[in-house]
């Protein structure tokens, strides 16, 4: 099991998924075979697969406890969940809710889930089926959703020329918690309470924002997409493929790196290879991470 501590707060991964899944140049077209040997010393075996020569993602999530309370920070992809175009996430059947037990909380005892985006890999067990029927998985918890990106899937999810969007997934992960009155709709910037702060950054999706754990003087920050792979801290201006607006995530991933880097909290992203977590540290180029 993974875990940091941070302050007076553990946190833990809660892994759905980890594999090659990508090339590096569909991911990455900017990757040339030079700059993959400059840093082929560290990617395999965590952050690339030499067998496939695909980029090696991991789905997870962040399970938080401070104060007494239990926070799920994005939630995967979930169960029985169909994603045609992509077969290594499609109708997944994997113990997450197990894992997520071992690790100290039933979907009982979570007291909030919170999504950096509504992407549907980060929305995935806010729900799950029961006699036909999508309903929340953490049946008392508040869900915490960005309301300028639940604003833009909601337009996109009505409109016939877009719908259903996220595979599908607004509609069974996103408005069934609606529904249930458990969501709480938030704009950054926005104190969540004593340790938690939520800022915005956008370009992944467009009401995209990170989240600010401050614990006894030690930081972190659960930066959901602001960087999907290591190789972005050397190159900032490497996008994943899918962004509502590439300049604005270029710019947002600056900002979050700038800050990491200056203030030293651990950044815990949503899809980096193992150990998961680490440090960025400012260079003289730009930014380097410091992962285990
Ligand atoms: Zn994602």
């Amino acid at each position: 099991m993974t875990m940091f501590s941070v302050g007076k707060a553990t946190i833990v991964r809660i892994e759905e998924t980890y594999q090659p899944v990508y090339s590096v140049k569909e991911l990455f077209p900017e990757c040339t075979d030079d700059l993959l040997s400059e840093h082929k010393h560290w990617l395999a075996p965590n952050h690339y697969d030499p067998g496939t020569a695909k980029v090696k993602l991991s789905v997870h999530s962040w399970l938080l406890q401070v104060d007494k309370q239990k926070i799920l920070i994005d939630a995967c992809c979930g169960n029985h969940k169909s994603r045609p175009t992509r077969p290594w996430w499609n109708m997944l059947d994997t113990p997450y809710l197990d894992r997520l037990g071992a690790a100290g909380a039933r979907p009982d005892e979570i007291d909030l889930v919170m999504c950096t985006h509504l992407h549907h890999d980060h929305v995935g067990w806010n729900t799950q089926l029961k006699d036909g029927r999508w309903i929340p998985t953490f049946p008392n918890a508040r869900y915490v959703f960005s309301q300028p990106d639940f604003e833009y899937f909601q337009k996109a999810d009505v409109d016939p020329n877009t719908a259903p969007v996220e595979f599908g997934t607004f509609r069974e992960c996103v408005l069934p918690v609606v529904e249930a009155e458990r969501a709480d709709l938030v704009t950054g910037p926005h104190r969540l309470n004593d340790h938690i702060e939520i800022l915005p950054a956008p370009g992944h999706s467009p009401g995209h924002v990170v989240f600010k754990l401050e614990s006894d003087g030690e930081r972190a920050a659960f930066i959901g997409d602001v960087f999907h792979h290591l190789l972005q801290v050397y190159y900032p201006h490497w996008n994943f493929p899918k962004n509502s607006d590439p300049e604005q995530a270029r710019t947002s991933r600056r900002m979050v790196l700038e800050h990491c880097a200056s203030n030293g909290a651990l950044v815990l992203p949503c899809h980096v290879g193992a150990p998961f977590a680490g440090h960025i540290d400012a260079t003289a180029k730009g930014f380097r991470p410091r992962f285990g």
